[in-house]
């Protein structure tokens, strides 16, 4: 794909450190559009550690509060090709933040503005999860690209923003997820990979040291464990009800591993999914 920026926007700021006070967010954006139709409007960064802003024409009106954070990957080989997408009118998608490899962090989308991040979702009963969530996509190739580690300045960077978007959302912490949560039949991002216990260390998400896997004969959970545990998946607010099919039901299962039990991503009922569960809902 080739790299086109339909925007031009004034970096607003070296570092994050350069940022004294919360009125340093009073920015001037400098917007040049080369959008066929759409237009993009420029707006001040919500966020002190957003560097720059670069204004994504794909939104509208929040239709609920935000109760969310939603983790993303880009899935693409190159950054600013993703970014470039991000604002692409014909795309139509979009994202609160990317954060780049580097660390830096751009803002696409005000957060009192519906970005176009989750699609088809669920999460605790409630659909239309773009309004009701913040996006951050990070850059990274994903599973097509060999599943490559996040950076460390990158994970610092997720870190920081989703504190600052917490506090000033009054969020808690079991209120950051993955897309691979909220549309477990679809998507797979942001990776099994992904340093969730890292994050929650630092208060971000919430975590408890996964069950080890135990694979001795007889171990398997039987039909009422394995019914028991799908509907505490839809308790901790994973989409799921015992009506659905296996097919879906192992998605959900799947996109539970991925986030809290990363050992192994198989779609399958065990013993140390069912604990690590157990310890999860006890945490909360
Ligand atoms: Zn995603």
């Amino acid at each position: 794909m080739a790299v086109r920026f339909p925007l031009y926007v004034k970096s607003l700021y070296e570092s994050a450190e350069r940022v004294p006070q919360p009125q340093a967010q009073a920015i001037d954006v400098v917007v040049r559009s080369r959008l066929d139709g759409a237009m993009a409007s420029p707006f001040t960064a919500d966020s002190p550690l957003a560097s720059s802003v670069m204004a994504s024409p794909n939104l509208d009106e929040r239709c609920a509060p935000v109760e969310l954070i939603v983790l993303h990957y880009t899935g693409m080989p190159e950054e600013d090709a993703a970014l470039a997408r991000l604002c692409d009118a014909e795309a139509k998608v979009s994202s609160h933040y990317v954060v780049r490899e580097s660390g830096e962090v751009v803002q696409l989308v005000a957060e009192e503005k519906r970005a176009w991040h989750a699609g088809v979702s669920c999460w605790r009963g409630a659909s239309d999860i773009n309004s009701r969530s913040i996006g951050i996509e990070i850059v990274n190739p994903g599973h097509n690209g060999d599943c490559p580690p996040y950076p460390d300045p990158q994970i610092a960077a997720v870190v920081a923003l989703c504190r600052d978007i917490l506090a000033r959302n009054g969020l808690r912490r079991d209120q950051v997820l993955a897309h691979s949560d909220i549309a477990p039949t679809r998507k797979q991002d942001p990776g099994e990979w992904f340093p969730w216990g890292r994050l929650a260390a630092e208060g971000v998400g919430l975590w408890v040291e996964p069950a080890p896997l135990d694979d001795a004969p007889g171990a398997e959970a039987d039909a009422g464990e394995a019914a028991a545990f799908i509907g505490a998946l839809a308790g901790y607010g994973y989409g799921i009800t015992p009506a659905d099919p296996p097919e879906v039901k192992a998605a959900v299962v799947a996109a539970f591993q991925r986030h809290f039990r990363p050992a192994r991503v198989d779609g399958k009922v065990d013993r140390s999914s069912i604990e690590t569960l157990r310890r999860l809902l006890a945490a909360r």
